[in-house]
């Protein structure tokens, strides 16, 4: 109860709260998940249509997942990456089954624990296969890849850098969906390229095919490796396995992490056996990374996905709420992929909101969505979503719009 209360109630008193102050005093404390649902310590009931953030992809306490982590935790927690475990292998086999289609076997696996330590590791599996002189990594503006400060400085958003400058050396950015741009970019000292095939937190912006085929080309003719950060993208949320999926290009590196757990924390870099060669044994490593209780629940995450279509469920879900959505008043567009979608509202249906006050209003009606630019939604629910919750959710949304400031 007293954690409770000292999150919830200490707004004054944030000298006293025992949590950084990286998030902001959390509106609501949640206790419970089942499904698309959440509940609060007073039993309210939220439609969670933000899933963490692309996290949970098959809900809450799934129990197929939840049976597996049991399990594992009574059978070995940890062992050190010096000895073998039992699924590391599988789960990397059909990670890359899923990646590379009919041309499996095709690339390797190294398990870390998060989307940045999965970056971090493509960053320096970039620099050891490029050698001295080729190391930059050239991403783009409005990027996300993460917090750590090599991934932070990879991150295309300045106003993230300024506190915390000098951040490591050999990153560049160019322009989202502009080839010429990302051109220019590209010298003797670059190694790779590193991109969102949809670039969720800066607003979910679908990358175009033509964009990432250029790239392709470029990459090709100049010896230059491509990398694709999926860890929104991943596991079926676009509607394919993979967002790269939907390019018409292979990449050479591709990192994951969010939904591969559905809330345990795990991420991986897949790459192309010639370009995972450059690694040796010595240049990384991770305590916890591809543990055994992690990778039992990936394990089960991605049999369940597998045996439920998740890629197709989300293209089914993903179109049908992307109609109801765009029927609202107030909506101008619907972008993004699958599941991942972002709602653009006009100036008079906002009527001075921002759209994260929307997202707060929303929140006290019982609907978890967030703000992800001041005028769109973002929208990531759960690829399990029923046409039902679908309907209470754009029902919740209609209220919120229409209510006004209030
Ligand atoms: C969330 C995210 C990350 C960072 O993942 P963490 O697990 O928070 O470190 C990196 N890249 C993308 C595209 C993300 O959405």
């Amino acid at each position: 109860m007293s954690t409770h209360s000292e999150q919830m109630h200490a707004p004054e008193g944030m000298a006293r709260c025992p949590i950084m102050p990286t998030y902001g005093p959390p509106p609501v404390m949640f206790v419970r998940g089942e499904g698309s649902w959440l509940f609060d310590p007073d039993g309210k009931k939220y439609l969670d249509f933000l899933s963490g953030l692309a996290v949970t992809s098959l809900g809450h306490a799934h129990p197929t997942v939840a049976l597996a982590i049991a399990e594992q935790a009574r059978t070995l927690l940890h062992v050190s990456n010096l000895y073998g475990t039992e699924h590391q292998a599988g789960v990397a086999r059909t990670i890359d089954t899923l990646i590379a289609g009919e041309a499996a076997p095709r690339g390797q696996v190294f398990f870390a624990n998060s989307g940045a330590e999965a970056n971090e590791c493509a960053i320096k599996l970039a620099r050891k296969w490029g050698g001295r002189g080729k190391h930059v990594v050239v991403s783009a503006w409005r990027s996300f890849h993460g917090r750590t400060l090599a991934t932070l400085h990879a991150t295309g958003q300045p106003e993230k850098h300024e506190a915390f400058q000098p951040l490591p050396e050999g990153f560049r950015h160019a322009s989202w969906n502009d080839l010429d741009d990302f051109a220019r970019a590209l010298d003797e000292s670059v190694a790779a390229l590193l991109l969102e095939p949809v670039q969720g937190e800066g607003g979910v912006n679908p990358g175009d095919p033509a964009f990432f085929q250029g790239l392709r080309e470029l990459c090709d003719e100049r010896g230059i490796l491509l990398m694709v950060d999926e860890v929104q993208t991943g596991f079926g949320r676009t509607g394919k396995w993979f967002g790269f999926q939907h390019m018409g290009i292979e990449p050479d590196v591709v990192t994951m992490a969010k939904a591969l757990g559905n809330g345990m924390p795990i991420g991986a870099c897949w790459a192309k056996a010639e370009v995972a060669a450059a690694f040796q044994p010595g240049d990384h490593a991770t305590t916890y990374g591809g543990q055994p209780l992690s990778t039992a629940a990936a394990r089960a995450v991605l049999q369940v996905m597998q045996s439920i279509d998740a890629p197709a469920l989300a293209t089914q879900r993903g179109s049908s709420l992307t109609k109801k959505l765009e029927a609202l008043p107030g909506v101008i567009g619907v972008r993004g992929l699958g599941l991942l979608l972002g709602v653009e509202l006009d100036a008079e249906v906002l009527g001075g909101r921002l759209a994260r006050d929307v997202a707060a209003q929303c929140l006290d009606a019982g609907l978890v969505l967030n703000g992800i630019t001041n005028t769109a939604l973002r929208l990531a629910p759960a690829l399990t979503v029923s046409e039902d919750e679908i309907d209470v959710a754009v029902g919740l949304l209609a209220a919120v719009l229409s209510g006004g400031t209030s």
